[in-house]
């Protein structure tokens, strides 16, 4: 499991002002560390959701 994000790192990604290559990686994060889903009080459904997203900008 990599560190976990600082904790600006994590209100920028619930704001979702992060770049993309930044929320890719939060959320690779994310989808392994349950204590930093629980700090944002993410649902999976959710990340799901923008990992999608994301999976469309990929090149
Ligand atoms: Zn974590």
């Amino acid at each position: 499991m990599s560190e976990h994000p600082a904790a600006d790192l994590l209100e920028l990604f619930a704001l979702r002002r992060l770049t993309a290559s930044q929320t890719w990686g939060i959320l690779l994060h994310l989808d392994d560390c349950a204590n930093c889903r629980a700090a944002l009080r993410i649902e999976n459904d959710f990340i799901a959701a923008i990992r999608a997203a994301l999976r469309d900008l990929q090149p």
